[in-house]
Protein backbone atom coordinates (compact mmCIF):
# COMPACT_ATOMS: atom_id res chain seq x y z
CA UNK A 1 0.00 0.00 0.00
CA UNK A 2 3.00 2.76 0.86
CA UNK A 3 4.45 1.92 -2.36
CA UNK A 4 1.39 2.83 -4.81
CA UNK A 5 1.05 6.31 -1.86
CA UNK A 6 4.22 6.83 -3.36
CA UNK A 7 3.65 6.34 -6.97
CA UNK A 8 0.32 8.24 -6.39
CA UNK A 9 2.09 11.68 -4.79
CA UNK A 10 4.88 11.38 -7.30
CA UNK A 11 2.47 10.63 -10.55
CA UNK A 12 1.24 14.08 -9.43
CA UNK A 13 4.63 15.66 -9.45
CA UNK A 14 4.69 17.11 -13.63
CA UNK A 15 8.18 16.30 -13.68
CA UNK A 16 8.52 12.75 -12.72
CA UNK A 17 4.75 11.64 -13.93
CA UNK A 18 5.30 10.77 -17.48
CA UNK A 19 8.58 8.64 -17.04
CA UNK A 20 6.38 6.65 -14.13
CA UNK A 21 3.51 6.08 -16.18
CA UNK A 22 5.73 5.30 -19.32
CA UNK A 23 7.75 2.66 -17.08
CA UNK A 24 4.22 1.47 -15.48
CA UNK A 25 3.07 0.95 -19.20
CA UNK A 26 5.94 -0.92 -20.13
CA UNK A 27 5.62 -3.08 -17.25
CA UNK A 28 2.70 -4.02 -17.94
CA UNK A 29 3.34 -4.56 -22.01
CA UNK A 30 5.95 -6.64 -20.56
CA UNK A 31 4.10 -8.88 -18.39
CA UNK A 32 1.51 -8.98 -21.12
CA UNK A 33 4.24 -10.72 -23.54
CA UNK A 34 5.32 -12.74 -20.98
CA UNK A 35 1.75 -14.37 -20.00
CA UNK A 36 1.06 -14.57 -23.64
CA UNK A 37 4.42 -16.74 -24.23
CA UNK A 38 4.04 -18.81 -21.11
CA UNK A 39 0.21 -19.90 -22.36
CA UNK A 40 0.97 -20.11 -26.09
CA UNK A 41 -0.74 -16.92 -27.21
CA UNK A 42 0.11 -14.35 -29.60
CA UNK A 43 0.39 -10.84 -28.70
CA UNK A 44 -0.19 -8.06 -30.82
CA UNK A 45 0.20 -4.03 -30.54
CA UNK A 46 -2.41 -1.91 -32.26
CA UNK A 47 -0.23 1.20 -33.69
CA UNK A 48 -0.07 4.02 -30.81
CA UNK A 49 -1.35 6.60 -33.97
CA UNK A 50 -4.45 4.21 -34.68
CA UNK A 51 -7.23 7.01 -34.33
CA UNK A 52 -9.56 4.22 -32.39
CA UNK A 53 -11.66 6.93 -31.15
CA UNK A 54 -12.09 9.03 -34.87
CA UNK A 55 -13.46 6.12 -36.51
CA UNK A 56 -17.09 4.95 -36.42
CA UNK A 57 -17.32 1.22 -35.44
CA UNK A 58 -20.13 0.46 -37.49
CA UNK A 59 -19.41 1.68 -40.92
CA UNK A 60 -15.96 3.14 -40.71
CA UNK A 61 -16.11 6.81 -41.22
CA UNK A 62 -13.32 8.99 -39.69
CA UNK A 63 -14.61 11.69 -38.04
CA UNK A 64 -11.77 14.62 -37.06
CA UNK A 65 -13.89 16.27 -34.63
CA UNK A 66 -13.57 13.51 -32.28
CA UNK A 67 -10.10 14.26 -31.58
CA UNK A 68 -11.14 16.87 -28.96
CA UNK A 69 -11.19 14.77 -25.76
CA UNK A 70 -14.36 16.16 -24.04
CA UNK A 71 -16.15 14.76 -26.64
CA UNK A 72 -17.75 11.78 -25.16
CA UNK A 73 -20.49 11.10 -27.63
CA UNK A 74 -20.87 11.45 -31.27
CA UNK A 75 -23.25 10.70 -34.06
CA UNK A 76 -21.69 9.54 -37.05
CA UNK A 77 -22.67 11.79 -40.07
CA UNK A 78 -22.03 8.91 -42.36
CA UNK A 79 -24.76 6.16 -40.44
CA UNK A 80 -26.35 8.21 -37.63
CA UNK A 81 -24.86 5.80 -35.04
CA UNK A 82 -24.43 7.02 -31.74
CA UNK A 83 -20.70 5.71 -30.64
CA UNK A 84 -19.95 6.25 -27.04
CA UNK A 85 -15.86 7.17 -27.22
CA UNK A 86 -14.52 4.28 -25.37
CA UNK A 87 -16.79 1.67 -26.10
CA UNK A 88 -15.53 2.98 -30.01
CA UNK A 89 -12.53 2.73 -29.58
CA UNK A 90 -12.78 -0.61 -27.47
CA UNK A 91 -14.72 -2.02 -30.97
CA UNK A 92 -12.14 -0.49 -33.39
CA UNK A 93 -8.88 -2.02 -31.73
CA UNK A 94 -10.21 -5.46 -31.31
CA UNK A 95 -11.38 -5.16 -35.30
CA UNK A 96 -7.87 -3.89 -35.76
CA UNK A 97 -6.10 -6.65 -33.84
CA UNK A 98 -7.89 -9.10 -35.56
CA UNK A 99 -6.88 -7.39 -38.48
CA UNK A 100 -3.35 -7.58 -37.81
CA UNK A 101 -3.62 -11.58 -36.55
CA UNK A 102 -4.93 -12.45 -40.09
CA UNK A 103 -2.39 -9.93 -42.01
CA UNK A 104 0.11 -12.18 -39.86
CA UNK A 105 -1.33 -15.30 -40.38
CA UNK A 106 -1.66 -14.89 -43.56
CA UNK A 107 2.30 -14.20 -44.08
CA UNK A 108 3.22 -16.72 -42.02
CA UNK A 109 1.08 -19.19 -44.52
CA UNK A 110 2.99 -17.65 -47.34
CA UNK A 111 6.25 -18.24 -45.93
CA UNK A 112 5.90 -21.81 -45.23
ZN1 LIG B 1 -20.96 5.38 -39.07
Amino acid sequence: MSESLKVKNMVQNRHLSKSIMDASWSELIRQLKYKCSWKNKRFYQVDTYYPSSQICSRCGYKESRVKDLSVRVWECPNCTNMNNRDLNASINIMFEGVKIYMERELAELQVN
